[in-house]
């Protein structure tokens, strides 16, 4: 069904279509052309600090960071459980196991005293944990303090799911640049697309060039093909990263509006009781990927389920806030630590349409037939 308004629907410029033009005359579309380096390049320059890798996925990111930091078979990864599946499911490629931890209610995202607990109750059990897997939800920067506190304490890497949070920060500095590696995704619905595309960031250089070679089939430098590890098909093709290119010089652009959108919705919701929003608190800065908010049905009347069967009845995409993975079929065996705050957020929540092109009309006419609802029930 094609919606009147879309949860989040990518906006592209004139850049987009001359970039990509530019790349189908070179005759190079694949993974070796100018787009590519100019991609990375321009991201290496934006997050000043950490270097970056364009691959195909975001999901391909955070597989071959877990591989560049040794996870395998029989090992154990600490994973935030509210989160989209491509977290957690690289862990499962490599054999290796997710342990998932509870969120924490200011942010919604991990737990920094849960993620403690986890470490210790795992390392009692005779098995430190590889790696931390955090993620900023709908582009909500996790506590990365207390996170990064707790990293450096027992000596764990963290790896920042970043896929929803490019161009959010934290205590003034990019999302995705605390964290040993950080992954960012550019896959059509994200804040900038490439179509389908990701990145790997890191601070450390070696970390990166291991990237680049493993995204490439591992290929050793010699006339012929000679492999001494093996290696993946992840690199971004010349095509994507024309597109993630033009889309990555209006981040701003782009981050600032889907702020605005936040704000807009905020303004025009202020006196609707029991309706609350996912807030920054004074060190985050969101880029508010997607405006969420929690329904208190006992204030409200009605649920989050009710109000979005309303508003697709207008042609309107509203979405779940993700199932925390715990609960999830495929990982009713692995270990969770924590309580319901995760599961209590999900039964609440409620993704409203975050478009960029979302007009301030459009706003009002939502938060206009959410407002009919408040009145039938009172
Ligand atoms: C989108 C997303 C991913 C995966 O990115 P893809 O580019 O779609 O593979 C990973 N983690 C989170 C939290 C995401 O939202």
């Amino acid at each position: 069904m094609a919606f009147k308004i879309p949860l989040s629907f990518p906006e592209y410029s004139d850049s987009e279509s001359r970039y990509l033009q530019q790349a189908v005359k070179s005759g190079q579309l694949t993974t070796n052309g100018a787009f590519i380096n100019k991609f990375e390049n321009k991201l290496s320059k934006k997050l000043r600090t950490h270097q970056a890798v364009v691959l195909n996925s975001g999901t391909s990111a955070l597989h071959l960071a877990l591989v560049l930091l040794g996870v395998g078979q029989g090992d154990e990864v600490i994973c935030q459980s509210f989160t989209f599946c491509a977290s957690a499911n690289p862990v499962v490629y490599l054999g290796a196991t997710p342990i998932f931890v509870d969120s924490e209610e200011e942010t919604w995202n991990i737990s920094p005293e849960i993620l403690e607990d986890a470490i210790l109750s795992r390392i009692a059990m005779g098995k430190k944990p590889k790696a931390i897997i955090c993620v900023h939800l709908f582009g909500m920067p996790a506590k990365m303090q207390e996170i990064m506190e707790i990293s450096e304490k027992y000596q764990i890497p963290v790896i920042e799911d970043a896929a929803e949070a490019v161009g959010s920060k934290f205590n003034g500095s990019y999302c995705g640049t605390f964290g040993k590696v950080g992954i960012f995704s550019f896959n059509g619905n994200k804040i900038i697309t490439s179509g389908g595309g990701g990145a790997l960031i890191s601070g450390d250089a070696a970390l990166i060039e291991k990237s680049k070679y493993l995204s490439t089939q591992a290929r050793e430098d010699l006339p012929y093909y000679q492999h001494l590890e093996i290696g993946y098909n992840y690199r971004m093709t010349n095509m994507a990263a024309a597109v993630g290119l033009a889309q990555l010089e209006r981040l701003e652009e782009m981050v600032t509006k889907r702020q605005w959108v936040n704000e807009r919705y905020k303004e025009l919701m202020v006196s609707l009781p029991g309706i609350t929003f996912q807030e920054n608190n004074h060190s985050s800065e969101s880029n508010f990927w997607l405006t969420s908010i929690l329904i208190d049905e006992e204030t409200t009347g009605f649920s989050n389920d009710r109000l979005r069967v309303l508003l697709l009845k207008n042609g309107i995409e509203t979405r779940f806030l993700w199932k925390p993975l715990h609960l999830q079929p495929i990982y009713r065996q692995a270990p969770f630590y924590g309580g319901n705050i995760s599961e209590s957020l999900f039964s609440k929540g409620l993704c409203l349409p975050s478009s960029v092109s979302l007009t301030f009309e459009d706003q009002e006419w939502i938060v206009g037939l959410i407002e009919k609802e408040f009145r039938k029930v009172l």
